[in-house]
């Protein structure tokens, strides 16, 4: 049950003591790579169900029943990224023709909820996919490549990370140092506008959290060695590409684009469960919404509640600090 229920009329002194907890709808990591060894500290975190966008499928069974919250983790399933074909990611299907690509997507299980298209996946044969996929019932994201988002792309229903509406308006630079160049050099009123247009007609999920963690890192253990020469040498430009990122979101929010809130994990700088409470304050600020706006729009479609310590959870509303899993209570009574 839920303890603040006890409260007695003018017990408000009480409000901040220990063992005060406070209801809220349990969250939802709209990107993750799921993997076994997340799971329980994604449930820790109060996270309910997750969206897989892109894992070698290590992750099918992650709705067994056995944790010590007696809670499970909801997986809507994507598994492998469409990429290259011969590709030699780890979380790529393996393809070379499109009667592998049909073979592929005729395989899924129907308890799949979406694929992902990934970044070296051609952009000529994007349609065709998104028509099959669709076929399938299911829905599509892309993390796009060099002009894939300047093709025409039917039944498109989201887009990975802030960074990927540039290719709204031209092809992406595949390499992240001349990503962040580009972010960093700012838009014009035109392209803004084209960006805007172009964005409203698809959802985006953002993932702050990743090039934030970044520009936090106190060594550069957690950077990948490409962006760390970028960082090291010209700071200001990683800066300026933030500033640009954070200006991009709250246009495109307050613009009608919908959000979705992931955190990317187990990207190198970000930590399952936790990264989503980060998230959710990153988009805060962003789109410049109180915090507890962004986490109804976390909330997990499960219907399930958690209960956090009100001290903490004033905490995180008035300054972002994430909640601990001890302060958060989850699992069936
Ligand atoms: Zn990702």
């Amino acid at each position: 049950m839920d303890v603040s229920s006890r409260r007695t009329p003018g017990a408000s002194a009480l409000a901040d003591a220990p063992g005060e907890y406070v209801s809220i709808g349990a969250l939802e990591d709209a990107h993750v790579h799921a993997a076994d060894r997340d799971k329980e500290e994604l449930l820790r975190y109060g996270i309910a169900s997750v969206r897989d966008m892109g894992s070698t499928g290590l992750a099918t069974d992650l709705q067994s029943d056995c944790w010590p919250t007696r809670r499970s983790l909801q997986v809507q399933r994507g598994g492998r990224v469409f990429d290259a074909p011969y590709s030699t990611l780890r979380t790529a299907w393996p393809w070379h023709d499109d009667d592998d690509l049909k073979r592929i997507i005729y395989s899924l299980p129907n308890s799949w909820s979406h694929i992902k298209i990934y970044s070296s996946f051609p952009s000529t044969q994007i349609p065709w996919l998104c028509q099959q996929a669709v076929g399938r019932g299911l829905t599509i994201t892309i993390h796009p490549g060099a002009d894939a988002l300047l093709t025409a792309i039917p039944a498109l229903d989201e887009v990975a990370h802030i960074t990927s509406v540039l290719g709204y308006i031209e092809p992406l630079p595949h390499a992240i140092p001349q990503l962040i160049q580009r972010w960093s050099a700012g838009f014009t009123k035109i392209e803004i506008d084209d960006i805007i247009n172009r964005a409203r007609l698809a959802q985006l999920c953002p993932t702050l959290s990743v090039f934030h963690a970044w520009l936090e890192a106190k060594s550069f253990d957690g950077v990948p060695q490409n962006v760390r020469s970028t960082l090291r040498s010209s700071r200001k430009v990683v800066e300026a590409a933030w500033e640009n990122m954070i200006m991009m979101a709250n246009l495109l929010f307050h613009a009608g684009v919908t959000f979705r809130i992931g955190s990317d994990t187990p990207n190198r700088g970000v930590a399952p469960g936790y990264s989503l409470w980060k998230e959710v304050d990153l988009i805060s600020q962003a789109i410049e919404r109180p915090r507890i706006t962004v986490l109804e729009m976390a909330a997990s479609g499960t219907g399930e509640t958690i209960r956090v310590r009100r001290a903490v959870l004033d905490r995180f509303l008035c300054t972002g600090v994430p909640p601990a899993p001890e302060d958060i209570q989850t699992g069936k009574e």
